[in-house]
């Protein structure tokens, strides 16, 4: 049994990781030249985080990232809408890292290469076609020029390549460009003052405009951490494209951006300074697509954002393409035909992830405080009397449940990391 994964992202190199773990072959290809460290910050939640310490990441990750610990959500005058305690405190037995994308990438990908030994990654091979029959799937890879490189052939193929992924526009050629909801968002991340518990991650805002800021990594003292931000803003109407194609490593412009960070009052860090003191920093606006009425064809299937690409709220992009991995793993594990678990595989995830793209869109989690700014646009004197616990509660855990994580009720924690 041999897999062909294509994609040496987060979701095609945990797959790889799975596969070996089982005692399953497989070989990636990655399009790039190199599995470089890009991007900014991501979440990892605790139902990804298990799965990666079930790989025996956890001390490597615990190394480079941060053990987020609470979370704020905040309207745009600075006020508390909802705080909740996050990972290990929130009764998990495991944390939610906040980490650099690149570095968590890194972390998988340095594993790969010790387990299943460099000749497993492909780079500088991007998939343009393949074909299957009933022996198995041959995939045809070419490089920056279109120039045809190599062909491979193995008994499934897994296609984890991302948003724009080949493999999904191969099963579904009239599904079109991915759809834009006319929010952009800005990116970056800078070396700054720790705030709160050093461990706090704050959203801040309402339906128009979000700010977010969390701290990723150690910073240069003691006293400060890699600090990144997102500022999210509803530039555009969802009907037409965005100004841009979304690239999540186009740099931003800062007399974009700048206006919108006016608006917000965060208390605690000072993210006018921390994004003016940023001297590079991303827009991407944010894309998703309609949920697939299947993934697997055959001896083919999608992993990560090429199965369900996800508007980046509620930190599940990352989480949902890792929790596909052991998914896919298991069924290829426990199935007589890979046909077979490419299908079990699906129905197992394919459900629960179409659910958390309708859910992104409706704002995830942070509906809360879009809920707030809707009822209470200039600010409040007493929260619960905009919203009741009980219904902020709601909105928030109603996300968690539907996204896998929420936290095991009391007397049910499991033993802490
Ligand atoms: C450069 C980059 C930066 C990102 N930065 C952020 C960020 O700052 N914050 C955030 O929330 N999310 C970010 N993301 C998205 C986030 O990583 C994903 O949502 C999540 O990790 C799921 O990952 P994935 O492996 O499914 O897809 P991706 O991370 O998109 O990985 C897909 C991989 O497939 C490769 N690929 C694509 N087409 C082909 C092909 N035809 N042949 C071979 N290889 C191919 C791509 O080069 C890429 O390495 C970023 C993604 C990328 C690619």
């Amino acid at each position: 049994m041999k897999a062909i994964i294509v994609g040496g992202g987060i979701g095609g190199l945990t797959t790889a990781l799975m596969l070996r773990a089982r005692g399953l072959d497989c070989e990636l290809y990655e399009q790039s030249d190199t599995i470089r460290e890009l991007g900014v910050g991501i979440n990892t939640l605790p139902h990804a985080i298990r799965e990666l310490a079930g790989l025996g990441l956890l001390d490597r990750l615990d190394a480079v990232a941060i053990r987020t610990d609470e979370l704020y959500y905040l309207n745009r005058h600075g006020q508390q809408v909802w705080r909740e305690p996050r990972g290990l405190g929130a009764g998990h037995d495991v944390p939610q890292f906040s980490i650099h994308r690149g570095r968590l990438q890194g972390v998988i990908h340095a594993v790969v290469e010790e387990r299943l030994g460099k000749d497993a990654i492909h780079t500088g091979c991007r998939l343009g076609a393949f074909t299957q029959d009933e022996g198995g799937v041959s995939a045809h890879f070419f490089d920056r020029t279109g120039a045809h490189i190599h062909t491979t052939r193995g008994d499934i193929l897994i296609g984890a390549d991302g948003i724009h992924s080949r493999v999904r526009e191969t099963l579904f050629p009239d599904e079109g460009p991915p759809c834009w909801n006319g929010l952009m968002l800005w990116r970056g991340a800078r070396d700054w003052p720790a705030f709160l518990t050093g461990r706090s991650m704050i959203v801040a805002g309402g339906l128009h405009a979000k700010v977010v800021v969390y701290p990723i990594a150690e910073g240069s003292s003691p006293a400060s951490r890699l600090t990144n931000w997102a500022v999210l803003v509803k530039i555009g109407d969802g009907a037409s494209p965005p100004p841009r194609r979304e690239d999540w490593s186009r740099p931003g412009k800062r007399d974009e951006l700048m206006p919108h960070v006016e608006r917000f009052s965060v208390p605690y860090v000072d993210v006018r300074s921390l994004i003016s003191a940023t001297p590079e920093f991303y827009e991407y606006p944010c894309c998703d697509r309609d949920p697939l009425p299947y993934w697997s064809s055959g001896r083919v299937t999608l992993l990560g954002d090429a199965a369900h690409p996800m508007y980046p709220v509620g930190s599940n992009g990352a989480s949902q393409a890792i929790l596909d991995a052991r998914a896919l793993a298991d069924a290829l594990v426990r199935s007589e035909h890979p046909r077979q678990a490419l299908v079990a595989y699906e129905q197992k995830r394919l459900p629960m992830t179409a659910e958390i793209v309708r859910s992104n869109r409706r704002g995830g989690p942070e509906g809360v405080i879009d809920a707030v700014e809707q009822l209470a646009p200039d600010g409040f004197t007493d929260i619960d009397k905009v919203l009741s616990h009980a219904q902020r509660e709601a909105i928030v855990r109603g996300y968690a449940t539907k996204a896998g994580f929420a936290a095991p009720p009391p007397g049910l924690t499991a033993v802490r990391a």
